[in-house]
């Protein structure tokens, strides 16, 4: 089995390179990780810029881009990187967490949800904390996620999203299914003045905030279990298709004025 490995931190990335020595027991490993660090790059495909493929050992790859360029090069076969299609993505082991609303926002999910619509099973990990201490105990969670995921198979839209809390091995309390977390928006943009008289804004100021709810993901990981969320690439609401359909929307339409004559 071929598994192709990538994240958002980059290739020297800590986590990624824990995660690869855990699946190393269960299949064929390949990387192909973005040069450098690109956390939020969401599913941004690079359009407009070429990109470089950089071969750093035998089954290692780097791309000069993002997380979801990495994952469509590799399992395209482009560049020589992959010598044959993945049976399998995993992104991770994100330093940081990727729950709730913020999933939009994540290169590690993105990663998984460009291999689910390549139409590979795929799953991304995350270390709750960014100065994660326990990766080792986050790659052994993941390799039973990655295990029983290749036992159950996955439905062809559906894709994992699993966080991690940083625990020892012998602290974790065990997997839970989950939906996604309501995060609490707040002040979290510093302005600052530069050296040169100007303003400048930051992004991100304090860690996030999720409302505290049993069943979400945000309230596994807060009681020390492994978060499993299953996510779709099919974003239609399907509740809302009758909500949407009762509003007539037929005979809200206004058509264009035909000239006269
Ligand atoms: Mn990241």
């Amino acid at each position: 089995m071929r598994i192709l490995l990538t994240n958002d931190d980059g290739i020297a990335a800590r986590g990624l390179t824990c995660l690869a020595n855990s699946l190393q027991e269960l299949g064929d490993v390949w990387i192909v990780a973005p040069d450098r660090e690109q956390s939020a790059a969401s599913h941004a495909l690079t359009l407009h810029d070429p990109l470089r493929v950089t071969q750093h050992g035998k089954q290692r790859f780097s791309v000069s881009g993002t997380p979801t360029d990495c994952v469509l090069l590799a399992v395209r076969g482009i560049g020589g990187v992959l010598e044959h299609r993945p049976d399998l993505v995993v992104a991770g082991i994100n330093h940081g967490p990727n729950m709730g609303d913020d999933v939009t926002y994540s290169g590690t999910v993105a990663a998984a949800f460009e291999g689910r619509l390549l139409g590979l099973p795929a799953v991304a990990f995350s270390n709750v904390t960014w100065k994660s201490e326990f990766l080792d105990a986050s790659a052994r969670v993941a390799k039973q996620v990655v295990t029983m995921m290749l036992r159950q198979g996955l439905p062809r839209e559906l894709l994992l999203n699993v966080n991690i809390p940083d625990l020892a091995f012998e602290q974790i309390r065990g997997f839970k299914i989950t939906a996604l977390g309501r995060r609490v928006y707040r002040d979290e943009i510093v302005s600052k003045v530069d050296p040169r008289g100007r303003a400048y804004y930051w992004i991100g100021g304090d860690p996030p905030v999720w409302e505290p709810e049993e069943t979400s993901d945000f309230g596994a990981v807060s009681t020390g279990h492994v978060s499993i969320t299953p996510l779709n690439t099919n974003w239609t609401d399907h509740a809302a298709l009758q909500t949407l359909r009762s509003w007539d929307v037929e005979s809200a339409w206004q058509p264009a004025v035909r000239p006269e004559g």
